[in-house]
C-alpha cells in the first residue's frame, strides 16, 4: 500500500522514505511523531507549480507545524512564514527566516505581539479588528517603524463546507471585518499615517473541499477592493484539503489555481496553505499497551491519546490507524483508545484492524498538521518526541519530554 512518494506500507511494514520505522522505534519509543521532509518539500513544490501562473508566495502557517527543522526546510525552499501569535514569529525567526518573509495574523494580538512583530520587520500584519489599526499605528510611530504594511482582513459571510469549527468565514463568525467596515476603513485612511494599507486578506476555513465557497468569497473581495486601486496584494489564506481516509480523493489544487490565475491578473497574491503541506508527511507512532473485550466490543489501548493528537476528539477527525509490521488475521472491529481520563479520548471509532496484541506498534497516519502544535501535558503526561526522516538519515529534532520538564515552571 502506498500513502504517497514517502509513506509506504510494503510487506515488511511500514517505511518513511529509506528508513523502516521499527528503526526508529528501537531507539526512539513511543508515541513519537515521524516527519518526512522529503514530502513536506516535495509538497511545497507541487503547490507552487499550481499556482505558478499567479506567481502566488507561499506562506506556510506555524501553527501546523512548527517544528523547527521543517521550518528551516521550507525556509529554504522558499517558503515564507504565516504566524499567529508572537510564540509563532519567534519561533519562525529562529528558524532564521527573514522578517520581510512573515505574515502575522490574529484575531486578538495583544500590544506586546505587535510591537514585536513591527520591531522584527514582518512583512505584513493582516488585520480584524479597528482597535488594531489604532495600536499598530501608534506603536509604528513610536519606534519610527517604516509605514507598517496591512492586510484588511475580509468576512466575507460565505460559509464554507467543512466542520463547524473550521469555518472561519461566515457573517457569525468572529474573524475578519465585514464589507462595509473595511469601506468605511479605507475611506478614512490619513487617520493612520504609519499604516500602508496595502493589502486585503481572507481565509474562510480549513479542509476545504469544493471550491465554490471560495470562489464566491473572492468575487466579493474582488468587487470590494475594485473602488480601491492601492490594494495591490491579495492574500487568500489556507484551507487547502488533505485525504485522511484511505479511499478518500480530494480536489487537485489545479482547477482552484486556474480559476485564480484568471481573476487574480495583475495582483500580487499570496496563500497560507499549514495543513496540505505537512499533514501527509507526518505519522505518529503508538504501541499498544492492552486488549480488553468488552460489552461486546474490542478496545486496544496505545500509549498515544488526544493529549497527543487531539483531532479526533475536538473535530471527530479521522486518522487511518495501521499496524506497522503485517499482522496476520481476520479483522476485528476495534476501538483504538487513548490512556486519557475521557471520553472523548478515542483515536480511531470502529476500525477493521487485524487481531492486535500487547507491544505491538501502530502508526496513527496523516497527523503531520494540528498535531504536536495541539499537544498539551495534560493527565502530567511528558508530550512526545518529534523525529525527522530525511531520505536515507533520521535524527531526533525534539526530544521527549521527561517528568522533569513538567515541573520546569513551577517555584
Ligand atoms: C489556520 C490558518 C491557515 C492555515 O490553514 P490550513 O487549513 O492549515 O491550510 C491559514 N491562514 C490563517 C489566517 C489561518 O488561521
Amino acid at each position: 500500500m502506498v500513502f504517497n512518494s514517502s509513506i509506504r506500507y510494503l510487506d515488511e511494514g511500514l517505511r518513511v522514505d529509506n528508513v523502516d520505522i521499527e528503526a526508529i522505534l528501537r531507539e526512539v519509543g513511543t508515541p513519537t511523531y515521524v516527519y518526512s521532509l522529503r514530502r513536506i518539500r516535495e509538497n511545497f513544490h507541487r503547490l507552487k507549480s499550481a499556482f505558478a501562473a499567479t506567481n502566488a508566495g507561499i506562506h506556510f502557517s506555524v501553527k501546523a507545524n512548527g517544528n523547527l527543522d521543517i521550518l528551516r526546510v521550507l525556509g529554504d525552499v522558499g517558503a515564507g512564514f504565516d504566524c499567529v501569535s508572537g510564540g509563532e514569529i519567534f519561533r519562525a525567526l529562529k528558524s532564521c527566516a527573514k522578517a520581510a518573509d512573515i505574515v502575522f495574523a490574529g484575531v486578538g494580538k495583544t500590544r506586546p505581539e505587535i510591537a514585536y512583530a513591527i520591531t522584527s520587520g514582518v512583512g505584513w500584519i493582516n488585520v480584524e479588528n479597528l482597535g488594531e489599526l489604532h495600536h499598530i499605528d501608534t506603536i509604528a510611530a513610536e519606534v519610527d517603524a517604516e509605514p507598517v504594511r496591512v492586510a484588511l482582513r475580509l468576512n466575507p459571510e460565505v460559509t464554507a463546507k467543512t466542520h463547524p469549527y473550521m469555518a472561519t468565514g461566515h457573517g457569525a463568525a468572529k474573524f475578519g471585518l465585514t464589507v462595509d467596515v473595511i469601506r468605511a476603513v479605507f475611506s478614512r485612511q490619513e487617520r493612520y499615517p504609519h499604516i500602508d494599507f496595502a493589502g486585503i486578506h481572507m481565509h474562510i476555513g480549513s479542509q476545504l473541499g469544493d471550491t465554490d465557497a471560495t470562489l464566491t468569497a473572492l468575487g466579493k473581495l474582488l468587487a470590494l477592493i475594485e473602488d480601491y486601486p492601492r490594494v495591490k496584494t491579495i492574500n487568500l489564506g489556507g484551507g487547502l484539503p488533505v485525504a485522511y481516509r484511505f479511499d478518500e480523493t480530494i480536489p487537485r489544487p489545479d482547477r482552484l489555481a486556474e480559476e485564480l490565475a484568471r481573476r487574480l491578473r495583475g495582483y500580487n497574491v499570496l496563500l497560507e496553505p499549514g495543513r496540505s503541506i505537512v499533514a501527509d508527511a507526518g505519522l505518529l507512532l503508538a504501541e499498544v499497551l492492552y486488549v480488553k473485550r468488552q460489552a461486546g466490543q474490542t478496545f486496544v489501548v496505545v500509549d498515544a491519546s488526544m493529549a497527543e493528537l487531539l483531532r479526533p476528539a475536538l473535530y471527530g477527525a479521522h486518522h487511518e490507524v495501521l499496524p506497522i509490521r503485517h499482522i496476520e488475521g481476520e479483522t476485528v472491529t476495534t476501538q483504538v483508545v487513548g490512556p486519557v481520563c475521557e471520553s472523548a479520548d478515542l483515536l480511531g471509532r470502529d476500525r477493521q484492524l487485524p487481531p492486535l496484541n500487547q507491544g505491538d506498534k501502530v502508526a496513527l497516519m496523516t497527523a503531520g498538521a494540528y498535531g504536536m502544535t495541539m499537544a498539551s501535558n495534560y493527565n502530567a503526561r511528558p508530550r512526545p518526541a518529534e523525529v525527522v526522516v530525511d531520505g536515507d538519515r533520521w535524527w531526533v529534532s525534539r526530544r521527549r519530554e521527561t517528568f522533569d520538564d513538567l515541573l520546569r515552571f513551577e517555584n
